[in-house]
């Protein structure tokens, strides 16, 4: 039976509500994962320690806590994927998490096949890999050994500062980006107050990149949240 396979993926899922547990353990169990549950914080904590799960998926309302809270803990020593399943969607909620150190979040409700593609994001990312000469998303190539940019085989002049920004989000496609790890990964952490550097070389990096930087087919917007570069 898959669900017993010691090879495929161990996901902890942090859950106060049953049915959600319930919902969350069959249809990762039919997909091959195995499961682990957690319906407080305090257990969250100790089955991370005690099963080092390859993924977490973290629910923020739990009874004796705050998934944020949990997040941030296990950032000082873990970089286990964490991906906060939650009904608060509010910007400011997803920004926390994912300036506490989530990879990313889903608002519920949500549907599995979502869910699995975030999974499978959070689980590639953390995967150990060899160093990339190339990242290739369609017709947008970055040759990183040369630092090339081009679309559609046609070579695109990036200014450093847009290059960076490029491949910051190239490394995590697929995976949105808060303005603050932006600020923090481009111009450092003295940077932090100022939004607007990323919205104006966003907008140039826009207009050299995309076919139409008005609908932009790989920089995309996460209103209020960030910005995340679409996988081919
Ligand atoms: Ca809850």
């Amino acid at each position: 039976m898959t669900t017993r396979d010691p090879l495929s993926p161990l996901v902890l899922i942090v859950e106060d509500e049953p049915q959600m547990r319930r919902f969350l353990r069959t249809s990762l169990g039919a997909h091959g994962y195995r499961v682990l549950e957690a319906s407080t914080a305090a257990e969250a904590m100790m089955l991370t320690t005690s099963h080092n799960p390859a993924i977490l998926l973290m629910d923020l309302g739990l009874p004796d806590g705050d998934g944020i809270a949990v997040t941030r803990t296990l950032r000082e020593w873990t970089q286990v994927p964490i991906v906060v399943i939650s009904a608060r969607g509010r910007e400011d909620d997803k920004v926390e998490a994912l300036d506490a150190g989530a990879d990313d979040y889903l608002t519920k409700p949500f549907g599995v096949k979502e869910l699995l593609a975030r999974m499978r994001v959070a689980l590639r990312h953390a995967a150990p890999e060899a160093p990339e000469q190339e990242l290739v998303f369609g017709a947008l190539r970055i040759d990183l050994s040369r630092r090339l940019v081009s679309r559609d085989g046609v070579e695109i002049h990036l200014t450093p500062i847009e290059y960076k920004m490029l491949t910051l989000l190239a490394r995590h496609a697929g995976k949105v980006l808060t303005h603050r790890q932006i600020l923090k990964e481009i111009w450092g952490a003295n940077a932090l107050e100022q939004p607007h550097y990323v919205r104006v070389h966003m907008a140039e990096l826009r207009k050299k990149v995309e076919r139409d930087a008005a609908r932009p087919e790989w920089l995309l917007t996460e209103p209020a949240v960030g910005y995340r570069l679409r996988e081919p």
